[in-house]
């Protein structure tokens, strides 16, 4: 992957044939891989937080999600290639799970949005495995439980929407936890797969 930075982020510079190759081979490696689709905001969100820098440089898949991104890689002659966005990479990567039978688990939206989505995606793709879901509001206390819960429920890809930069960040400080192959932050992404 041709790793660029804009104002000091990290982004790769994959096409959305691309990021779906490397997204395909995350789902056979041994430990958790990390994917994150930042737009202009978050690029200057990040200029002020070092958490979300710091996350956004330890994650394995970064995809430009914002024309601006594109825009400032053209005048800075960067080699981002086109926009890439979360909500294309996620239908992408479910109808690759689709294909090969792997499990998801949806963790974000106000009650009944994950379940909603979760309906909607198995109507849409019968072979992929509904492996659990959950609101995206909680106590930090629950958490360790539902890390143990997406864990226990084997699922091979946690997709993550508690809108950015909290998915970032919580993907970031529980990633040595997470059994899954995949934890992608998918922001909205959770509420437009609802309907
Ligand atoms: N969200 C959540 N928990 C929170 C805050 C937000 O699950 O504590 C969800 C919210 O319901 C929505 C999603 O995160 O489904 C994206 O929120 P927002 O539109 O604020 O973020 P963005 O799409 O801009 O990243």
């Amino acid at each position: 992957i041709k790793r660029i930075e804009i104002m000091g982020v990290p982004i790769d510079a994959v096409d959305m044939t691309e990021a779906e190759a490397h997204a395909s081979a995350f789902f056979e490696q041994e430990s958790l891989r990390v994917i994150y689709t930042p737009n202009t905001e978050i690029v200057m969100a990040a200029q002020q937080d070092k958490i979300l820098l710091d996350a956004i440089k330890a994650a394995d898949l970064v995809i430009p999600d914002g024309i601006g991104l594109i825009y400032a890689s053209r005048i800075l002659k960067k080699g981002l290639k086109e926009r890439v966005t979360g909500v294309d990479l996620m239908g992408r990567i479910l109808s690759y799970c689709n294909q090969q039978e792997k499990s998801i688990y949806i963790l974000g939206g106000k009650p009944g949005v994950a379940q909603q989505a979760c309906a909607n995606i198995r109507a849409r793709f019968p072979h992929l495995k509904i492996a659990g879901f959950r609101n995206g509001y909680f106590q930090e206390y629950e958490t360790d439980q539902i890390i143990k819960e997406v864990n226990q429920s084997c699922a091979d890809i946690l997709f993550v929407g508690l809108g950015a930069p909290k998915q970032e960040k919580w993907i970031y400080q529980h990633r040595k936890a997470l059994e899954t192959k995949i934890a992608m932050g998918v922001g909205g992404g959770v509420d437009i797969w609802a309907g």
